[in-house]
């Protein structure tokens, strides 16, 4: 199974800092949704992991995020794409949950679910902590250059092995090109692909894999500045923006922007 996970603000649609809200707000880049069909239509199982703490800030609720993501299927099934799977995390950085990237909750549920080794899996953003989360979770980051992206890539500091394209458009047609060489090289008719047995090959024990990944997270965390540096305002992030959040745990832990 070819798998692909894309994060969504910045990758298939315009991000804002204002988050997006409602379905008015979301839209679509130039050619992801096309790209996300092309990925489809060659054979890849496209699937959504994003970050959506505007929910925990109560910016909005959950049937809006599914009427927005209603658009997004609706707009990619017209195009002849499928989106199989969206994961999103609800909650706030100060939550300290599991899923909220760049922690690899998501993405280790996604390969639970679709039952795939995530090693080498193309996961693309344009954050840092998407990047981050999928050097965590063994995929193969793909930072693109919309959204965030360009700021991104000009702040540095990106995991090993990451790779740069323009666009998710222009991720897909490397993507779909360099299978097509492979495949060509390979030989193979343009089948659907058989199954291939993976019972011999006893994966990796849990607990290892486990403090693989605790590991890197705390080599990427050496590389951050301390939390109590003050950041040079370049931009405001969202997690400096003053979250109206409905579960509050304690006031003490939420900021404030400058
Ligand atoms: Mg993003
Ligand atoms: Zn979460």
């Amino acid at each position: 199974m070819k798998l692909i996970i894309l994060d969504r603000d910045g990758v298939i649609n315009e991000d804002s800092d204002a988050f997006i809200k409602s379905p008015d707000e979301w839209i679509p880049l130039p050619g992801a949704i096309e790209a996300i069909a092309h990925l489809t239509q060659a054979g890849y199982t496209v699937v959504v992991a994003t970050n959506q703490s505007g929910l925990g800030r109560g910016l909005f609720n959950i049937d809006t995020l599914n009427a927005i993501h209603q658009k997004m299927m609706h707009l990619v099934k017209a195009a002849g794409g499928a989106i199989a799977a969206i994961l999103f995390c609800p909650h706030l950085p100060t939550d300290d949950c599991d899923c909220r990237k760049p922690r690899p909750g998501m993405f280790k549920t996604i390969g639970e679910r679709f039952d795939v080794d995530l090693t080498g899996v193309p996961a693309v953003g344009d954050s840092l902590r998407d990047l981050q989360a999928a050097y965590l979770a063994g995929c193969t980051p793909y930072l693109v250059l919309t959204g965030k992206g360009t700021l991104t890539q000009e702040k540095g500091g990106t995991p090993p092995g990451t790779v740069v394209f323009d666009s998710l458009k222009a991720v897909a047609e490397h993507l779909i090109e360099q299978d097509r060489l492979s495949q060509a090289a390979a030989d193979i008719p343009p089948k659907s692909p058989q199954k291939t047995e993976t019972q011999g090959a006893d994966t990796e024990p849990k607990a290892k894999a486990k403090a693989a990944v605790k590991a890197k997270l705390a080599s990427l965390e050496t590389q951050k500045p301390s939390r109590s540096t003050k950041k040079a305002a370049a931009s405001p992030r969202p997690t400096d923006i003053a979250p109206k959040k409905p579960r509050t745990r304690s006031r003490a832990t939420t900021s404030k922007t400058q």
